[in-house]
């Protein structure tokens, strides 16, 4: 995936959680009080930092051929990301009525991670192939 521009999203999402319930918290400060320099950097090079690591853990399962992962926000979602979390996420396209997963992070301050949909949580979740179907919540970005 090619780098996102943290800076251009950091300010297209201060205005667009302007217009959302529940922005992160360093996202409602800056709207309260304006950015500082140190946060907003802050905030870019955790994101940065955050999505190779995201990139490295979708090699990894890639490379082991797994397909189901499911959207855990730990109950941590901001009101952006929160329509997402529990959603299940094909990463190869090999399960017929589910999609691909979004970019992580969707918003530069959230912190969610794809976690392996495996059978046991679907057996112990009472999950068959038609809830996956119906819970899922394809990604549409912002704008
Ligand atoms: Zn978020």
């Amino acid at each position: 995936m090619a780098d996102r521009d943290w800076d251009a999203e950091i300010d297209a999402w201060t205005e667009r959680f302007r217009h959302i319930p529940d922005p992160p918290p360093v996202f409602a400060r800056a709207i309260r009080d304006g950015w500082t320099a140190d946060d907003r950097a802050a905030l870019a090079r955790e994101a940065a930092e955050y999505s190779a690591r995201h990139e490295g853990w979708l090699a990894q399962i890639g490379a082991s051929g797994w397909d189901l992962v499911r959207l855990d926000t730990r109950g941590q979602e901001c009101g952006a990301c929160a329509r997402y979390s529990g959603s299940p996420y094909s990463l190869r396209g090999e399960t017929p009525g589910i999609p691909a997963p979004p970019p992580l992070p969707i918003c530069p301050a959230c912190r969610h991670t794809l976690n392996l949909l495996t059978p046991f949580f679907m057996q112990s979740a009472g999950l068959d192939a038609g809830d996956l179907v119906r819970d899922a919540v394809p990604y549409e970005p912002i704008d």
